[in-house]
Formats: structure tokens, C-alpha cells, sequence
């Protein structure tokens, strides 16, 4: 069983959330206050238009837990959280959004289960989606065939709302892949874990910054960087289109042989053609897929850049380094 943690670090990204950050931070902190434990915060602000940068800052002239990191542009959740994550400096690290439809008054109870000897401790919404019919739909959809096409057990209804083990957090920082889909990384990892429900809340203010396009961007990286099927689907679509392929082959020339007649069918033969070529494209284009991640990988940019890199300020008992940050 791990040692009582002394100190606890929550990191929440930020997009144009201007209007909603002091109350964030208020509804967080009491939460956090009666706990004995040193906390600190690790805000990122991921490229924000708006005035967010500089209300986070105001955040952290006032208290001196605060670290604010801010991206160069906007870099996307995933990479905001593994930025805040990179700075994180704790015996455990929770990640949460920063609209308040994570409750931070379940950030305590996570902590109690974690102290029953866990690395990870994922929230899981318990209440329905309250993100409309149609993202419900496709939600559902796309983690059925996350879970049934890879061999990693993503936890239904687990968002990015979790509390990890500073040596979680540790191995997640070695994990490298530009295309970062943490739902799917940290059960990887395989680190013993526990789900803690809680109740989803509406967001306070503004808009969800997720949208379609981003949506599908983050299932793209889900599903290709976890999954290989998609590469075997293919294989066997090709094995029995040569089967089928051959089959006709002899058929004809039996026909040819035998009854010394050529059907002039074009109606057939265009339809033959039109679904060949389809299904040519579609295999293609999956092997683009793939092709693209790798092109992008092995470039070996950095993740992202930041533009302003402001740490919380150091105490002698509770240092707060920055580290491992270097080969991003
Ligand atoms: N977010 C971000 N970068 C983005 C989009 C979203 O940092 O490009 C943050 C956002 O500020 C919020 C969290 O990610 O704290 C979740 O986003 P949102 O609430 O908009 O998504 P939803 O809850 O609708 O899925
Ligand atoms: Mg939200």
C-alpha cells in the first residue's frame, strides 16, 4: 500500500473560459481547503482568445499555489492536460475540465479511494449525457468499437476526470505518441485502478469548446492509434475480393470454352468496377490514416510550445520543479 500522500496537484486546461475561471477556482478550493494536503494548481491555457490568460494570472498574483502555463496557440485538450501534466509536482495528480461539470467535491472521495492502495482512480459519469441526442449516439457508437476492435480496456464513461499515482503520472510521461488519446493511454499503462461515479454537472458558462471537428479528431487518434484491425479488415476484404475474383475468372472461361459466348454486360461490369474501385479508395485511404500518424510521429516535434511558463512558487518543504519537459 503506498504511503499516505502529502501533496496533491490539479491540472485543467483552459480554452476562451473567460467568465467561469475565478468560480472554478473558488468551488476547487473549497473543496481542497479542508484536506490536509499540500495542493497546488496547474492550470494551461490552451491558446485562449479571450481574456483567459489574464484572468488565470490574476489566480496566481493572489495565490502562490497557482502555476499557469500558456500554449503559444491552441493545441487541443489532450495536449493542454499532458502539458499541465508535464508540470504536475505531486504524490497525486488530478486532472479535471475547468466548466465545473466535474464536481471538485469528488475530488476528496477519489483521494479515499485511492488510500485503499490503487495508482489510478477514474471518474465515471453516473448520470445520462446531458450533451444532446446526437453526441450521445456517437459517443456510445465509437467506445462499442473502441472496445471491441483494441485490446485496451477503456472504461465506459470514464472522461478525463481521474486522480493518478505520481509514478503513473511518471509513465505517462515517457509515453511520447503525438496522438494523444488519455483514455485510452492510461489504461494502457495497466496500473491497478478503481472507478469512482459521479454526477455529471451542466456547464456553468460558455459553450463546450469540443466541437464536431475536434470530436472527430480525438476519435481518429482513439481508434488508429490503439487499434490495427482496421489494417486486417482490409487484408480480408482484399482476400476475398481476389477469391471472389478468381472464381468469376473460371467461370468465364468456362463459358468461353464450353458455350462460346460473350455476354456483352455492361451493366454488370460497371457495377463490378464502381465497388472495386470504391473499396480501393476507402483501403487506401485507410492506410493514409495510418501513414499520416507515422509521418507525424517520426518528425518528433515537440507537443507543444509555451509562452508563458509561470511555476507556483517554490516552498522549502514543497518544491516545485519543472521536469522531464526537456525532450518534448
Ligand atoms: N479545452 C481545451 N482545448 C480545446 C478544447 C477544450 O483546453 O481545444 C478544455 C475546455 O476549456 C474544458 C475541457 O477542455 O476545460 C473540456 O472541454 P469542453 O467542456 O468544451 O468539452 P465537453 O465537456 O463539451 O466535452
Ligand atoms: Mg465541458
Amino acid at each position: 500500500m503506498p504511503p499516505k500522500p502529502t501533496s496533491l496537484a490539479v491540472v485543467a486546461p483552459f480554452y476562451n473560459e473567460a467568465g467561469l475561471i475565478e468560480r472554478f477556482y473558488q468551488v476547487l478550493c473549497a473543496a481542497l481547503d479542508p484536506l490536509a494536503l499540500n495542493c497546488t494548481f496547474v492550470f494551461v491555457d490552451d491558446g485562449s482568445s479571450d481574456t483567459t490568460l489574464q484572468e488565470l494570472n490574476q489566480l496566481a498574483d493572489a495565490d502562490p499555489r497557482v502555476s499557469v502555463l500558456s500554449l503559444t496557440r491552441n493545441f487541443g485538450h489532450q495536449v493542454a492536460l499532458t502539458a499541465g501534466l508535464d508540470y504536475a509536482d505531486a504524490d497525486v495528480v488530478v486532472t479535471m475540465d475547468s466548466d465545473l461539470q466535474h464536481p471538485p467535491s469528488a475530488i476528496p472521495e477519489m483521494l479515499r479511494v485511492y488510500e485503499s492502495g490503487v495508482d489510478v482512480v477514474y471518474g465515471v459519469r453516473k448520470n445520462e449525457d446531458n450533451r444532446g441526442f446526437i453526441k450521445q449516439l456517437t459517443a456510445k457508437l465509437f467506445y462499442r468499437l473502441l472496445r471491441r476492435f483494441t485490446h485496451v480496456d477503456i472504461i465506459g464513461g470514464a472522461m478525463d476526470f481521474r486522480l493518478m499515482s505520481r509514478r503513473a503520472v511518471a509513465a505517462l510521461r515517457q509515453m511520447p505518441e503525438r496522438h494523444r488519446f488519455l483514455r485510452g493511454m492510461v489504461p494502457w499503462m495497466g496500473f491497478s485502478f478503481q472507478t469512482l461515479a459521479y454526477d455529471e454537472q451542466q456547464r456553468v458558462a460558455g459553450q463546450s469548446k469540443y466541437t464536431w471537428r475536434k470530436m472527430l479528431r480525438l476519435a481518429r487518434h482513439g481508434f488508429f492509434s490503439f487499434s490495427t484491425a482496421a489494417l486486417d479488415i482490409i487484408t480480408l476484404l482484399g482476400i476475398f475480393m481476389a477469391g471472389a475474383a478468381l472464381l468469376y475468372l473460371v467461370y468465364a472461361l468456362l463459358a468461353w470454352v464450353f458455350v462460346g459466348r460473350v455476354v456483352p454486360g455492361w451493366t454488370s461490369v460497371i457495377t463490378v468496377v464502381l465497388i472495386v474501385s470504391g473499396v480501393q479508395l476507402i483501403s487506401i485511404g485507410i492506410l493514409a490514416q495510418y501513414i499520416g500518424m507515422i509521418f507525424e510521429q517520426v518528425k518528433g516535434r515537440p507537443l507543444y510550445f509555451l509562452k508563458q511558463e509561470r511555476l507556483a512558487q517554490q516552498s522549502a518543504d514543497h518544491p516545485v520543479r519543472q521536469h522531464e519537459v526537456e525532450h518534448r
